[in-house]
């Protein structure tokens, strides 16, 4: 028998707001274990949480980029469980009003346009971090973490691969990075997945029982536990069993997943409204206004650039991956550069040097560097090998390229009579090339030229090497 794959995911997304979500405790990361904790976040009764504006306008924004509706009213829910890295025994989540619902999300895949609905978004708090010892035997508590503000986003289980899961997840990190709300990096914790998997005979309209994978850090987990899932789940129904509905561990070294626990049910967190904070009215036109200030997102700026720019599709997609490399783009060309020299400086030798160094998305060089580095190219003051050199001081500083090349004598000469002195120096030392060449013998004029370049440290400019070796040559 055929099987199809169904999955939903459950994606949290950490935002980069400076303080947390119920207290002005710093979110800062890398800070010694539970220096940045507070009576409100490190759970002691009678601290009371007061909701950070700044959460609240993210997940706004973070609903509208993914078509939701925006509540008018929104309130928290109290999820209790008890667990070490939860000081206050419960979380502030959201269960019954959630921020923003009914929602979809486009994107390209092998085969086509896909579309997968989101079921809500939900602001919470996340928990501190267990550190366990098991040499000592001991485990260890930080509450840094707890209270950085999360937004958990729902999909409804449209998706029909591991392929289209890692497709839904790379489009919304691309949104959520474009909005600026989250760095939505996975290797670090700032997005992690958990995969809802079922399996059903091929053009059922029913679907299976699901298990969850929590937790995968990313994309190679989320492709490999789907297959391994759904292989798993194949198996069981092949051999006349029937799926249990639970949590699994997926172990990304093993590829396989083990059970956990049964799956919990709403009922057994006892959900109720949080008592500490009231409900929080949205204005319609605060809604209205965000919705205005939505940013140009990649796939639109993609098509634009292609228009507008000239440039090939594939430049222009990898140009607008992250919006900072695509403004940095449009304003240097907007200075005067060309639209083709920008763009491949910057998905050339800028990608390069990205990977290379290890702090991966910052640029720190501002357009005019780029532009003034291009125009010192074009105007035939440095060479492409010289050029590469100074992009990487820029890279790394933002030096300014024209006083970097005149402090280090990096310029090409064009001077003449320079020029006309080393053409004799390589005339006499090469007298067999010189008649080779007055004998029609065109190759020879090359070799001369790569002489005198070389007598000039490669800073005399080619162009005018050419020029005046022709001259000479031809007077005899
Ligand atoms: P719960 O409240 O128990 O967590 P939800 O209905 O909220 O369950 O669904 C949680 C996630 O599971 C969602 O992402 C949803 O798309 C996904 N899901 C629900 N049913 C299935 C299914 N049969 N197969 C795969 N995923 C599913
Ligand atoms: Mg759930
Ligand atoms: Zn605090």
């Amino acid at each position: 028998m055929e099987y199809e794959t169904v999955i939903g995911l459950e994606v949290h997304v950490e935002l980069n707001t400076k303080t947390k979500i119920f207290c002005s405790c710093s979110t800062a990361f890398g800070a010694k274990a539970n220096t940045q904790i507070c009576p409100v976040c490190a759970g002691l009764p009678g601290a009371l949480p007061v909701l950070n504006r700044q959460v609240l306008t993210a997940a706004v924004r973070a609903g509208l980029a993914l078509n939701c509706e925006i509540a008018e009213r929104t309130r928290f829910d109290r999820k209790n469980y008890f667990y070490p890295d939860n000081p206050q025994n419960y979380q502030i989540s959201q269960l019954y009003l959630p921020i923003c619902k009914k929602g979809y999300m486009e994107f390209d895949t092998g085969e086509g346009r896909k579309k997968v609905r989101i079921h809500d978004i939900h602001m919470e708090e996340d928990a501190g971090k267990l550190y366990h010892d098991s040499e000592k035997g001991v485990s260890y508590a930080d509450y840094n973490r707890a209270g950085v503000p999360l937004l958990e986003i729902v999909t409804e289980p449209d998706m029909r691969s591991g392929e289209e899961a890692v497709a839904f997840l790379e489009k919304l990190k691309s949104r959520l990075r474009y909005l600026g709300i989250s760095d939505c990096r996975m290797q670090e914790g700032s997005m992690r997945a958990d995969v809802n998997l079922s399996v059903r005979p091929a053009g059922s309209s029913e679907y299976g029982t699901r298990t969850e994978m929590k937790n995968l850090s990313s994309y190679t987990a989320v492709r490999e536990a789907a297959a391994a899932e759904t292989k798993r789940q194949i198996a069981i129904l092949e051999s006349g069993g029937s799926v249990m509905r639970e949590t699994r561990r997926f172990d990304e070294k093993k590829k396989e997943s083990t059970g956990m626990r049964g799956k919990e049910g709403a009922e057994d967190y006892r959900y109720f409204p949080e008592p500490d904070l009231k409900a929080v009215y949205i204005a319609k036109e605060t809604t209205e206004k965000l919705r205005a200030q939505m940013p140009e997102f990649s796939e639109e700026k993609t098509e634009r650039f292609c228009r507008e720019y000239g440039l090939g599709a594939k430049d222009a997609a990898l140009l607008c991956r992250e919006r900072k490399m695509a403004e940095l783009f449009e304003q240097t060309v907007s200075l005067g550069a060309e639209a083709k020299s920008v763009s491949n400086w910057l998905n050339g030798e800028t990608l390069k040097l990205m990977a290379e160094r290890e702090v991966a998305d910052e640029l720190r060089f501002t357009a005019d560097r780029l532009y003034k580095l291009i125009k010192l190219i074009k105007d035939g003051i440095i060479n492409n090998t010289t050029a590469k050199e100074v992009f990487e001081n820029m890279y790394d500083d933002n030096t300014d390229p024209e006083k970097y090349v005149e402090e280090k004598g990096l310029a090409q000469s064009s001077d003449e009579d320079e020029i006309r002195e080393l053409c004799m120096q390589v005339f006499n030392a090469n007298p067999d090339a010189v008649s080779d060449y007055r004998n029609g013998k065109g190759r020879a004029l090359g070799f001369l030229v790569g002489c005198v370049m070389k007598a000039g440290s490669g800073k005399v400019e080619p162009k005018t090497v050419t020029k005046v070796m022709k001259e000479c040559l031809e007077k005899g």
